[in-house]
């Protein structure tokens, strides 16, 4: 057991946010640890082609991206755990984080640890997870090709995605989104209204999912008439946002209303030498190049905060 091995920083996180900064701290000489999830790579290991992170003129595929970054990481030296982070004491330097089984000490801590799907919240949906309920298209709907109809849930970019990747793979894709509005961008949206195979229900939401040991169908509410129908479906995509990765923190760092970790001077938590980056802190922007660039942000002040620390135990 590698009990107190102490690092300069230790990276809680692998999305874009955590590599960039693992990228500048292992660079900069600090010992670098990732923490990286028992998921490393974080939500674009669920997409499929990235267009808009800048440097790959025809798109980059998501995991592609990630496994690049992670590679960039330890090309300077960064160490990669593919495990979960399960407590963490920042009660005094060095901050102690825990893995399964094993403790690590950190003059100093990035937390990118990203944000998780959320769900409606019924009970046949989490009965049905992994049998046709998912929320990620990319990883799941391959298995559905041919499908007479998948139903996709949420109105934002992902849900969008989502329904054109479906598109591509059954015979029928019906979007659900409880507005008369989606608040995915214009190009997405184009993209959708053009795609004959996306029947779009505006105003509504599914109530329950039907089927026992796999998905059958969905029952459909209008907000409007309140009018409830069956749906027929092999598969349901729930893309309705995220919530952040925050509960290891409560209680140590200040998080607001909804869990996001609370910061000022853009990455600085409450803690000294304990920084935060990407959507873990970040609910506005949520692309991956503003995560990254928050994550240059955190390793910046942390290298700044290790640099000097060691040169206050110097003296
Ligand atoms: P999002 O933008 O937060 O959208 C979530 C959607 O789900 C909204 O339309 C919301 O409805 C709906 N929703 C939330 N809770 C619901 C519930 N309980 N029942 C039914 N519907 C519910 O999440 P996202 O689409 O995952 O996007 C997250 C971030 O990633 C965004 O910043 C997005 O731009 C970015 N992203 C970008 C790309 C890309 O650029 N290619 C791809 C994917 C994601 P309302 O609209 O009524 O609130």
């Amino acid at each position: 057991m590698n009990a107190y091995k102490t690092y300069d920083v230790i990276i809680l996180g692998s999305g874009p946010a955590g590599c960039t900064a693992a990228i500048y701290t292992a660079r900069a000489g600090l010992k670098t640890l990732v923490i990286a999830g028992a998921a490393s790579g974080g939500q674009l290991m669920k997409t499929t082609l990235v267009e808009n992170f800048p440097g790959f003129p025809e798109g980059i595929m998501g995991p592609d991206l990630m496994f690049n970054m992670m590679k960039q990481a330890e090309k300077f030296g960064a160490e990669i755990i593919h495990e979960n982070a399960t407590h963490v004491d920042f009660s005094s330097r060095p901050f102690m984080i825990s893995v399964e089984g094993e403790v690590f000490r950190g003059l100093s801590v990035i937390i990118a640890t990203g944000a998780s799907p959320k769900w409606l919240g019924l009970q046949s949906e989490q009965r049905l997870v992994g049998r046709g309920v998912s929320s990620c298209a990319p990883c799941d709907a391959p298995l559905f090709r041919g499908a007479k109809n998948l139903v996709v849930v949420g109105g934002g970019d992902s849900a969008v995605e989502y329904a054109l990747f479906c598109a591509n793979i059954a015979q029928e894709v019906t979007l659900i989104h409880r507005r008369d509005r989606f608040r995915a961008s214009k190009i997405l949206q184009d993209r959708l209204f053009s795609e004959p195979r996306i029947k779009i229900l505006l105003n509504s939401v599914v109530e329950d999912i039907i089927g026992q040991e796999k998905v059958e169908g969905v029952i459909v509410r209008n907000l409007v008439s309140n009018e409830r129908w069956r749906i027929d479906c092999d598969a349901v995509f729930i893309a309705i946002g995220y919530k952040p990765e925050t509960e290891i923190f409560r209680g140590w760092l200040q998080l607001d209303e909804e869990g996001y970790i609370m910061t000022r001077n853009f990455v600085k938590t409450g803690v000294d030498g304990v920084f935060a980056a990407g959507e873990v802190m970040d609910k506005l922007y949520r692309q991956a190049i503003s995560s990254a660039g928050f994550g240059c942000m955190a390793a910046l002040e942390a290298i700044k905060y290790v640099e000097m620390i060691k040169s206050q135990d110097r003296i």
